[in-house]
């Protein structure tokens, strides 16, 4: 089995398809930053569907068994259920997902069931329209995103996941509303904390609000009691309500990083592969692959990054003095 340096294996793949996206979450791709002018990539600077699903392939090989597709908003890329229908049959694959803003799930929610996507997260902080409406941008629906979630169900997904990030003086009111939406639906809502990544979104850690502090408040309000993980390195720590009405997750990413178990390596669009959420910079597959490198040398680039691998950011960044500068990649890049 192939480790790194700190031996954790390769397990998980996120691929980024596209740098692009409808919506402007502060935390994300600011207005400011991203307005009319922003020049996204070309088409030709992004991977095709074919390089994807090849260098996809290599990493089943190398011990990776889930995938999951993300953005930018993955759902803007023309015929996403097209490249969901070759990574689907690939062998070792087990687990295929994806996260997206949810605007266009209404239309797209069953040709990607019938491509063989399994689960689906939609990333929502918000269920008040005007809260939604400034925290992603002025134009948006908030009713667009739920009935969403709805054809999701509709079109026979079971594992549908809400993912909220929340920030201190933002959208913390929102947390147990969004827990009796979550039970109300049969979804499992993911609080996560607010994190440092990138360097548009002006982070502090005041706009943290702990995980600790989360399930205080739903305490507040429910009866819930812990779960054992599904998996070793699931982020998510996990809670059930104890009147069985379904369950819960808090992702500790600041005040409890995982590190330790971080199995995940990140393609993006542009076709770099980054060994964690927090690189500066990321190996050029795409130079590589369109240079002519046959399988094996691909193979080889990708073993020896994992390999050389020692990358502790969270953990880093919680030690004494271990305020972190540099130049980070950006999420909407490498999709979280
Ligand atoms: N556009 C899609 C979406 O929003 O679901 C996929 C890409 S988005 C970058 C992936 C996830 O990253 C979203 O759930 C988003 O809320 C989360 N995210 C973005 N910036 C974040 C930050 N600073 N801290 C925590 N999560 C963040
Ligand atoms: Fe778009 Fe997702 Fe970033 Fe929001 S978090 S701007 S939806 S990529
Ligand atoms: Fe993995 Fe980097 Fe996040 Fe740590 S900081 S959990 S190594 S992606």
């Amino acid at each position: 089995m192939m480790q790194d340096l700190l031996n954790r294996p390769i397990r998980d793949l996120r691929i980024s398809v596209t740098d692009k996206c409808n919506f402007r979450c502060k935390y994300c791709m600011p207005e400011e930053v991203f307005g009319f002018e922003y020049k996204f990539l070309a088409r030709s600077d992004i991977l095709t569907f074919e390089e994807i699903a090849r260098v996809a392939n290599l990493f089943m090989k190398l011990g990776v068994t889930k995938v999951r597709l993300t953005g930018g908003e993955p759902l803007l890329r023309q015929n996403l259920a097209g490249l969901i229908q070759q990574l689907s049959g690939i062998a070792g694959l087990r687990d295929l997902a994806l996260t997206t803003n949810g605007y266009y799930l209404q239309q797209n929610a069953h040709s990607l069931r019938a491509a063989g996507l399994e689960r689906i997260t939609v990333s929502l902080d918000t269920l008040d329209a005007n809260l939604f409406r400034k925290m992603a941008g002025r134009h948006l629906s908030l009713d667009t995103v739920l009935a969403g979630i709805d054809a999701a169900f509709t079109a026979g997904f079971t594992d549908v996941k809400v993912n909220t990030v929340v920030q201190r003086g933002v959208n913390e009111q929102e947390i147990i509303d969004l827990a009796e939406f979550g039970r109300r639906l049969g979804v499992t809502i993911r609080f996560i904390e607010y994190m440092d990544v990138g360097n548009l979104n002006k982070w502090r850690l005041e706009h943290v609000v702990p995980a600790g502090e989360i399930l205080d408040i739903i305490r507040g309000k429910f009866s819930v009691g812990p779960l054992e993980s599904n998996y070793r390195g699931e982020v998510a720590r996990r809670y059930q309500y104890s009147d069985s009405k379904g369950e819960f997750g808090v992702i500790a990413s600041v005040t409890a990083p995982f590190c330790g178990d971080c199995s995940r390596i990140r393609l993006s669009a542009e076709g770099k592969l980054f060994t964690c959420l927090f690189s500066a910079d990321g190996v050029d597959l795409k130079s590589l692959i369109r240079g002519g490198a046959s399988d094996a040398e691909l193979q080889e680039r990708i073993v020896a990054q994992w390999q050389q691998r020692s990358d502790r950011y969270s953990e880093e960044r919680s030690e004494p003095n271990g305020q972190i500068v540099g130049r980070k990649v950006e999420m909407y890049q490498i999709g979280g």
